[in-house]
């Protein structure tokens, strides 16, 4: 017995996923659709799925932002987790893996929810910012896309969500990278940078979870009172 987190061998992994995964038919079809594409390592996990689809219903989220779409795996949970007048801003580059999303927003019925904006989300989200209606209305972001830039997407989720908003930042423990000194990738470089910077950052209360490739929950806090 140790109160460490448990690693999970196969065997545990699968015993996990027979008495708790109760995957969408819908997911499940997405799921096996993307296994087929070189890149489908990036999609996340059933298990993070349905995890993430709780928090946006214990967090009673109604307006989402997601930043990297892929195939759709994420939003479409958020989506199906979401109230009917809930509304995520999705963001990714990729028209070829969003037409996969939107597919599927079709026909989980959820497309009318999700409003895409595709190009490199940095210039997006700022043009997002700039139009000031939609700075500090965000219940819930979630940030998956290219490691380089995860920085500049958590300054952004942060302005975009509302004080008592929650964010997820996926792949925080990037396979065990970020803690070997021999790394020294941009990517594991830029998640390093990141993760060390939120330790010590007081606009947020967080929690880093060792669920699949890590992820991070910071919950905004109220600005802090000007004197
Ligand atoms: N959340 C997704 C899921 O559930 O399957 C996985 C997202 S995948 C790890 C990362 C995504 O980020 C890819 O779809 C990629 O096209 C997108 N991406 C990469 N660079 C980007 C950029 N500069 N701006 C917007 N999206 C980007
Ligand atoms: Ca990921």
């Amino acid at each position: 017995m140790s109160n460490r987190s448990i690693g999970l061998d196969d065997r545990l992994y699968q015993y996990l996923l027979s008495v708790s995964l109760r995957e969408p038919e819908i997911l499940r079809r997405l799921r096996e659709e993307t296994a087929a594409i070189p890149q489908a390592g990036m999609q996340i996990s059933p298990e993070q799925g349905q995890f993430m689809a709780l928090l946006v219903k214990l967090t009673g989220a109604v307006r989402v932002l997601e930043i990297g779409v892929f195939t759709g795996y994420s939003s479409t949970a958020f989506a199906l987790a979401l109230p009917e007048h809930g509304r995520i801003t999705a963001f990714d580059i990729s028209e070829e893996w969003t037409s996969v999303a939107r597919r599927y927003w079709e026909l989980a019925g959820v497309a009318d929810k999700i409003d895409l904006r595709l190009g490199p989300a940095i210039e997006k989200l700022d043009t997002l910012i700039a139009g000031g209606q939609a700075v500090g209305t965000y219940d819930f972001a979630f940030i998956d896309a290219d490691k380089e830039n995860y920085d500049g997407y958590y300054e952004r989720a942060l302005q975009l969500l509302r004080p008592g908003g929650l964010l997820l930042i996926d792949n925080v423990l990037w396979g065990g990278s970020v803690a070997d000194e021999a790394k020294d990738d941009v990517d594991t470089a830029a998640i390093r940078a990141l993760n060390r910077k939120i330790h010590a950052d007081g606009r947020v209360e967080i929690s880093l979870l060792p669920v699949a490739d890590g992820v991070t929950l910071a919950m905004k806090l109220n600005e802090a009172p000007r004197h």
